[in-house]
């Protein structure tokens, strides 16, 4: 099986468990589970918080009135959907499109490490405050949207929640300009990762040829 066959199956797998996961009661208001979808080998992750209502409907995320403002945000760096991954933090929608309780995000988010490692993005596109807030806790996001942060061996990139953008208009070009860093970063963080291998690489040759003398 090639990697990326390997990477959709177990993604399919996770999304099965997910439509039966009654870890906590969110499923019971929800019509069903919005595991994520896209490409299994994307570059780019997006993380956004919960499913709203079109999403609960359709059992896909971000296909409301924000998701077209998201795929807006990536055609204008000349991607579509299929090209990344999107997911949420909680995979049922909370009634009333609520904030998640801890104790469901809690329950969630084995599911969403388990994606991530799956697909082993370069970056993490957090969106909104809340999504940033359960990956890098006290970071405000006014102050760091747009920018890339590493945090342990992930890098993760904030922006606004394209939501945000529909009721406040003064977001939109903030959206359009920090989106619009991103393949820059991602350029930066392969020749990051093609130095180290290379590095490594050089070492491991000095270290094979002491070891034959
Ligand atoms: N908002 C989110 O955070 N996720 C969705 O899937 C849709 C809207």
């Amino acid at each position: 099986m090639t990697d990326f066959a390997e990477k959709k199956a177990r993604l399919l797998s996770l999304h099965e468990e997910v439509e039966k996961c009654r870890k906590c009661p969110l499923y019971e208001k929800a019509s069903r589970g919005v595991p994520g979808e896209g490409n299994p080998s994307a570059e780019i992750m997006f993380i956004g918080e919960g499913p709203g209502q079109k999403e609960d409907e359709l059992g896909r995320p971000f296909v409301g009135a924000a998701g077209k403002l998201l795929e807006e945000l990536l055609n204008s760096i000349k991607l579509t959907r299929s090209d990344v991954y999107i997911a949420n933090v909680v995979k049922h929608r909370p009634p009333g499109n609520r904030d998640p309780l801890p104790e469901e995000v809690g329950a969630c988010w084995p599911f969403l490490e388990r994606q991530i490692a799956i697909i082993e993005p370069k970056v993490i596109v957090t969106l909104g405050r809340h999504s940033l807030g359960r990956f890098l806790p006290g970071m405000v996001i006014s102050k760091v949207h747009g920018q890339p942060y590493r945090a342990g061996n992930r890098i993760y990139f904030a922006m606004y929640h394209p939501a945000a953008a529909l009721y406040n208009g003064g977001l939109r070009p903030v959206l359009f300009a920090d989106i619009a860093k991103l393949p820059v970063v991602i350029k930066k963080i392969k020749k990051e990762a093609e130095a180290k291998a290379e590095a490594a690489l050089a070492d491991g040759e000095t270290k094979e040829e002491s070891r034959l003398f």
